[in-house]
């Protein structure tokens, strides 16, 4: 029997149609889709159904509700398909690709989540391809988790990050290998992807509202005074991207004093590198030690959009800020190396 395929479109360039302000999010890709891409005529391709989210967004405007949402169709709709694609816009794509993978822990089908950089309704556009490869990936590959596939890169959702603001390859995963290649021939590297779930699904889905999550990068020149600034606000968690391999400044002990008061009042504090490859390694430098005795938690090589979804996801689940710190430094789905 032919393979099932549930695709979820939320918005995004893929099925924009241009305004006088811009593009704008148009319904009714399912019959642009028919129109431009006869699918039907393929032996290839899987049966579909597309659905539209009521309110289709620039994913510029997605917050974790949308993240929500979308996880939630998944979840509906999970026994009645062999596999998920999610078309969305890809400013906050990778945001949304680790977000699933919090919610669907333990997935034994595949989800892919993919966008484009030009719009299906151009002659020219790199929609057609991405979707036609997706269609594929949800429907004949082994694969047991959130993937994000663009312009011939499969890639781990949670490991995911938007490199570039308009080339076709948009996408990469600077510190985990592509999960598969597609060119000619779409090769999978079965050994990167995750190993199906032993036990049955494990969704988790706790209600997501606004996040208390701030990223703050490490800059020359921050001091205490808006250090402590900042803090003001009552914070579940601060995403302190530093330098390198996890410094920050610790020439002032106020500074360092201020984050260990904030971190003792309850708000979890990771440690994140500010560069695009490679990990936190706090014994490296003085620097870097001295911030890890203020009580940060390791982020170890997670991306920003990984760590904020994961942390967003702990905080929603209720558990206390020792507790998220120590879930932190676990992987749950593939999303960081120790
Ligand atoms: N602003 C668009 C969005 O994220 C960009 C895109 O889809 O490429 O929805």
């Amino acid at each position: 029997m032919s393979k099932r395929v549930y695709i979820l479109y939320t918005g995004g360039t893929i099925g924009m149609q241009r305004s006088e302000a811009g593009y704008v999010p148009t319904p009714g890709l399912a019959d642009l889709i028919a129109q431009k891409m006869p699918l039907h005529l393929s032996a290839n391709m899987p049966q579909y159904v597309l659905e539209e989210l009521d309110t289709l967004i620039d994913s510029t405007n997605a917050t974790p509700r949308d993240w929500w949402t979308i996880a939630d169709r998944i979840r509906q709709q999970y026994h009645h398909y062999d596999g998920f694609i999610i078309l969305h816009g890809t400013d906050t794509l990778a945001y949304t690709a680790s977000a699933l993978s919090f919610m669907l822990q333990g997935l034994r089908k595949p989800v892919i989540v993919t966008g484009s950089q030009i719009p299906l309704c151009e002659l020219r556009n790199d929609a057609q391809d991405n979707l036609i490869t997706a269609l594929l990936l949800a429907c004949q590959y082994p694969i047991n988790e959130v993937c994000l596939y663009f312009n011939g890169r499969l890639l781990r959702g949670n490991r995911a990050k938007k490199i570039k603001a308009s080339g076709f390859d948009a996408f990469d995963s600077p510190n985990y290998p592509w999960l598969g290649q597609v060119g000619i021939h779409i090769e999978i590297h079965q050994g990167a992807l995750a190993a199906p779930s032993p036990k049955a699904e494990a969704f988790e889905f706790p209600e997501y509202g606004q996040p208390r999550i701030l990223p703050l990068r490490v800059f020359p020149g921050i001091d205490t005074s808006f250090l402590k600034h900042v803090l003001k606000q009552p914070w579940d968690g601060l995403l302190l991207e530093s330098y390198g391999v996890g410094n920050a400044p610790d020439r002032d002990p106020a500074f360092l004093d201020t984050l260990a008061r904030a971190i003792d009042n309850g708000t979890v504090v990771v440690n994140l590198s500010q560069c695009l490859y490679g990990r936190v390694e706090p014994g490296s430098y003085a620097t870097g030690a001295a911030l890890m005795r203020t009580g940060v938690v390791n982020g170890y090589d997670l991306t920003l959009e990984a760590a904020f979804t994961k942390l967003h996801h702990l905080c929603a689940l209720g558990l206390d800020p020792a507790m998220i710190g120590s879930r932190m430094e676990q992987p749950l789905c593939g999303e960081l190396t120790r």
